[in-house]
Formats: structure tokens, C-alpha cells, sequence
């Protein structure tokens, strides 16, 4: 004879469908499991850019795995993640220096046409 653990047996039995799974004890009850989705983050920063017109002796920038090294965020990227995501509040800093993105002013103006971003600048 072998000897299984409890919990080994249980899951045995629910598979045999020799027992009831949990949620078919509860739907017999009249009792639903509402599935929820998953929530989004309603904050999410940005990298306009990892490019930098600046060389700090202690900055990890040029560490960054290459293929994202002197990338600029795209205004279509932007516009597909504003979409997708849908968050309340975006931070748009990261690695590099922000204003080197030449399309900043249309990422910020789709941003405030879209969502009515607010943006700040620490
Ligand atoms: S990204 Fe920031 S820390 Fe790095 S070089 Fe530019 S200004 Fe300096």
C-alpha cells in the first residue's frame, strides 16, 4: 500500500473527480468567485530619452544594456502605453537628460490633449 500526504490525496480525488472542486461547492451554494482583473498602476515613470549631454563620474548611464543605451521614448510608444495602461499620473525622467528627446513638446501636448496630464519636473 502506498502512503500519500493529505493534501497529495485531496488533489488526487479533485482530478479523479471523485470530490468536488472548491469552486463547484460554492457555485452549488449559489455562491460566484468574481475573477477580478488585474489592476494597473494609476503612476508609471517614463524615460523620455537615455541619451545625456552631461559625463558624471558617477553616473551608470553608460552601463545600461546597449540596446537601450541613447534611445529616445517615441511619441507612438508613448501614445500606446498612455492607451493601454490608462495611469492617472506620469513621471517622465529616467537615465538621461529629458530635453534632448526632440519630441518632447508632442509627447507632452498628446499627453495633455489626451489625458490632461499634468507634468512636473524635479
Ligand atoms: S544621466 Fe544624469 S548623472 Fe548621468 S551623465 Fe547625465 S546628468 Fe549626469
Amino acid at each position: 500500500m502506498k502512503i500519500i500526504s493529505p493534501k497529495k490525496a485531496i488533489s488526487f480525488l479533485i482530478r479523479e473527480r471523485r470530490l468536488p472542486a472548491l469552486n463547484e461547492i460554492l457555485m452549488s451554494m449559489g455562491i460566484t468567485i468574481k475573477k477580478e482583473k488585474p489592476r494597473l498602476p494609476f503612476f508609471i515613470q517614463l524615460e523620455p530619452t537615455t541619451r545625456c549631454n552631461f559625463n558624471c563620474i558617477m553616473c551608470t548611464r553608460k552601463k545600461l544594456n546597449p540596446a537601450r543605451l541613447n534611445k529616445d521614448l517615441t511619441l507612438e510608444d508613448f501614445k500606446v502605453i498612455i492607451k493601454q495602461i490608462s495611469p492617472k499620473r506620469i513621471q517622465l525622467q529616467g537615465m538621461g537628460e529629458p530635453f534632448l528627446n526632440k519630441n518632447l513638446h508632442e509627447i507632452l501636448e498628446e499627453g495633455k490633449k489626451e489625458k490632461n496630464f499634468y507634468y512636473c519636473y524635479y
